[in-house]
């Protein structure tokens, strides 16, 4: 890994921070957009080439409404072509919602006294991780609020608990994290306990926006935070997850930056982020922000479509705060993880809480749809559902990018894996529906698909069909 020492003085006349407005509002005010060229960077991204700010520019401005099809139909063969059927399913579990800050579009801000606080203590969280599992999740991420008690030992030590838990056949295999910027030392501390990917989202990357909406709290400075994932790096935790929350200042601004956030990480580490998210603004207790800039269904639609063009290697997450008519259709663009069975209440898991209390939580979910009914209809419309892990537990770190640029790495590892962890889930969670037609898409993918180890896969499936656990590529 490259250090470069500029990013910690990125306050030092010397150096010239990765987000710079001007240069991206000059990309969006100077990049015409017209039918051939739009094609051509149609063409250059299935060619599995990263785009240019300029392109990506070019393809925010697209306006008519064929070209726009043009972008969509584009980001759906992609898709198709480098990353075909899958879907990997996720579960967020919310560990504590104090907070120090005062996000204006979250419900767990300081100034928000109507918030109901609480910490889940250990056993609150066995009991959460045990009815995670019992639905059948294999992959989780935390989320804390940002506050002197969550600590870096305290999220390891969180991280430790969960990875502990066995229900049954069930067990957690990976912990990914969505917390607070940390020190270099508190991201060490962080993965040593085991995690995955560890997500800071910028919010916005316009600093005059990110001043007006984080009144106080240490998550007012921007630089601190904009930096936080070189820290993550530099502490050896090289899957990290960048994102924008939708809605707090123009979305082609945020598309833009996010582009520029991937060439700063490839610039420096020789790799992209592991993730983007691109979460909406839902409604929440006490939200504080005007609608000025919040993003129509269109506009989100064309946005994921976008994302997936200029950066082909990455993951792409979807949540449940998005309903499940937006998830559906832009899952065909290339997202490659989604939530299931999702309840951000703490202790909703285990409570069965299907009501929302937005007094108990951050803010409003949209797809209320339990796991099963997820991965039913996931299997129905000839997805394949996954919880491998097994990148991650072999050290294949950059996954994405592996799958991306690895000839046969998908035929080979991801598809056999996805299909013996959706073997695991219909042998122990699926109604008897759900087994008969998750089996039947399994069989008719290794007959009709081109798999390199076909083999070897049928004898493993067999194996987890006869109680084996925990079989991978
Ligand atoms: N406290 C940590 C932080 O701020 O980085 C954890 C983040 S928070 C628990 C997870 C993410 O939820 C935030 O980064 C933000 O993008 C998103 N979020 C906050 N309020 C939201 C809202 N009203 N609607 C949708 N997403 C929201
Ligand atoms: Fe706290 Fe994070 Fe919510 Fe901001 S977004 S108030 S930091 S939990």
């Amino acid at each position: 890994m490259i250090y470069n020492p500029q990013i910690y003085k990125i306050k030092d006349e010397a150096m010239k921070p990765f987000i710079d407005s001007k240069e991206i509002h000059d990309f969006l005010n100077n990049s015409k957009s017209d039918a051939e060229s739009v094609r051509a960077i149609i063409q250059k991204s299935l060619n599995k080439n990263r785009l240019s700010l300029e392109e990506t520019a070019i393809l925010i401005n697209a306006e008519d409404p064929e070209l726009i099809e043009e972008i969509k139909r584009g980001a759906q063969k992609l898709k198709k072509d480098v990353y075909g059927d899958r879907i990997v399913l996720f579960a967020p579990l919310y560990i504590g919602n104090l907070c120090t800050n005062n996000c204006q579009y979250c419900g767990f801000r300081v100034d928000n006294k109507e918030q109901v606080r609480k910490t889940l203590n250990t056993e609150e969280i066995i009991k959460e991780v045990k009815a995670l599992e019992d639905s059948g999740h294999k992959r989780l991420i935390l989320v804390y609020g940002e506050h002197p008690k969550y600590s870096p030992e305290f999220i390891a030590e969180s991280v430790r608990e969960v990875y502990k838990v066995k229900s049954g056949k069930g067990e957690i295999r990976r912990v990914n994290i969505n917390a607070a910027p940390l020190s270099i030392e508190g991201f060490r501390t962080v993965k040593e306990s085991g995690i995955g990917t560890y997500q800071v989202f910028q919010e916005t990357y316009n600093p005059e926006t990110y001043a007006n909406v984080h009144l106080s709290g240490a998550k007012r400075d921007f630089d601190n935070r904009l930096t936080s994932l070189d820290r993550a790096q530099e502490a050896g935790i090289d899957d990290v997850g960048i994102g924008a929350l939708f809605g707090l200042y123009d979305w082609r601004y945020e598309v833009l930056a996010l582009v520029r956030h991937v060439n700063h990480f490839e610039a420096v580490y020789n790799v992209g982020p592991h993730t983007i998210s691109f979460p909406r603004i839902q409604n929440a207790s006490s939200l504080n922000i005007t609608d000025e800039h919040f993003v129509s269904d269109e506009d989100f639609v064309k946005l994921v479509a976008i994302l997936r063009l200029a950066v082909p290697y990455t993951g792409m997450i979807l949540t449940a705060r998005e309903p499940e008519h937006i998830r559906n259709e832009v899952l065909t663009f290339g997202v490659s993880q989604i939530d299931g069975g999702t309840n951000i209440e703490l202790s909703g898991y285990s409570a069965h809480k299907e009501e929302q209390n937005l007094n108990a939580e951050q803010f409003e979910i949209m797809d209320k749809r339990t796991l099963a009914q997820v991965i039913k209809e996931l299997i129905e419309t000839d997805y394949l559902p996954s919880f491998c892990t097994a990148c991650y537990r072999l050290g294949r770190t950059g996954e994405h990018f592996m799958e991306f640029s690895v000839p046969g790495f998908i035929k080979r590892f991801c598809g056999p894996n996805a299909m013996l962890t959706l073997a695991e889930y219909l042998e122990d969670y699926a109604d008897a529906d759900t087994k008969e037609k998750g089996y039947k898409s399994i069989y008719r993918k290794i007959e009709t698909e081109e798999i390199l180890n076909k083999e070897q896969l049928l004898e493993k499936l067999e194996k987890v069909r006869k109680g084996e656990r925990d079989l991978y590529f």
